[in-house]
């Protein structure tokens, strides 16, 4: 329970925690609010020789409107989201999502960027940057590059971060009026990760789906975004041939481990059905 040795730096400004990062190098970890890191370190499972402090660089934190897109700074917590009017007006799918993140304990230490960077499959966030159309701003060395969401996962804890970057910023397009959303996610009980969950943003018009994207968490090594279940029903109107085609096109793509939150069947079983319900719940809002 107790982490091994490490040297603390703080730096003030993205360029010097890139600096940092790139000359210390596979030793050297950013550290934001923790909640996934420093558990890590305490089981031994991660043993950074340098942890690189993203609290004192200022402009890392905060939510604003750019256009026709919100941007998030990576060091925004996932309680500044819940207490955010732009992003409950904007984006309410990412509210419902924050508040099914672990606890409040955990929310106002957590951030988004760490909860995105972090490549763990189980983080609800990134499947649902995926189905939002969200990019993300990485700085280094190099300079500034900006990456799609969709783009972003390779594998497990494996990402397109290259070595001295640091995720700075989420930039989100905001989501038609009258658009529906909803995330629905299983866990054995209040504070668990998902044993599945899906992430459903849709659009309406004259009772048939418009437009949709479907994103699934912890159903594979990766954040998924199951573009064939939401081909299966666009143009219907979510009748339940159409619910039924979504839920196996999704099922189909799925690949969890088997673990403590079931079998792999069960698993997948259990994602179709979080996909039916987030698409009768997101079409239920769409107005
Ligand atoms: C009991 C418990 C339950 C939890 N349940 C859930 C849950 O249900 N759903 C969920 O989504 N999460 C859950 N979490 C994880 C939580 O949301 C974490 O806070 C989050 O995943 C990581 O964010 P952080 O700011 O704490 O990052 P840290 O722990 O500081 O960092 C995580 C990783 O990302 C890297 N990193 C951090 N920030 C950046 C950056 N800006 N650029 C590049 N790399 C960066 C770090 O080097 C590290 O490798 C839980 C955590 C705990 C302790």
């Amino acid at each position: 329970m107790i982490p091994g040795p490490f040297s603390y730096h703080r730096p003030a400004t993205v360029a010097d925690a890139a600096r940092l990062l790139s000359t210390l190098g596979d030793d050297a970890r950013p550290l934001a609010g923790g909640h996934s890191l420093i558990p890590m370190m305490k089981l031994r499972l991660a043993t950074p020789e340098h942890l690189v402090d993203l609290h004192g660089i200022e402009g890392l934190r905060g939510i604003r409107r750019d256009g026709g897109h919100t941007v998030i700074g990576a060091m925004t917590t996932q309680h500044d989201l819940l207490a955010s009017a732009e992003i409950a007006k904007s984006l309410p799918i990412l509210h419902e999502a924050a508040l099914l993140i672990a606890d409040p304990q955990v929310r106002y230490r957590g951030t988004i960027g760490g909860n995105v960077a972090n490549g763990d499959p189980g983080n609800d966030l990134p499947a649902l940057m995926m189905v939002l159309g969200a990019t993300y701003r990485l700085e280094g060395p190099g300079g500034a590059r900006d990456v799609a969401a969709a783009d972003f996962y390779q594998g497990a804890y494996f990402t397109a971060l290259e070595p001295g970057e640091i995720l700075t910023s989420v930039s989100i397009p905001v989501p038609a009026a009258g658009h529906g959303y909803a995330y629905e996610k299983l866990k054995r009980k209040v504070g668990d990760y998902a044993t599945a969950a899906a992430a459903v943003v849709l659009t309406m018009a004259g009772g048939k789906v418009a437009s949709c994207a479907i994103g699934l968490t912890n159903l594979a090594e990766t954040p998924l975004l199951a573009a064939d279940a939401a081909r299966a029903v666009i143009g219907t109107s979510l009748d339940e041939a159409a619910l039924k085609a979504a839920a196996a096109a999704a099922q189909a793509i799925m690949s969890p481990a088997a673990d403590a939150r079931g079998p792999v069947e069960y698993r997948k079983h259990v994602g179709g059905v979080m996909v039916t319900r987030a698409l009768q719940r997101a079409a239920g809002r769409a107005s």
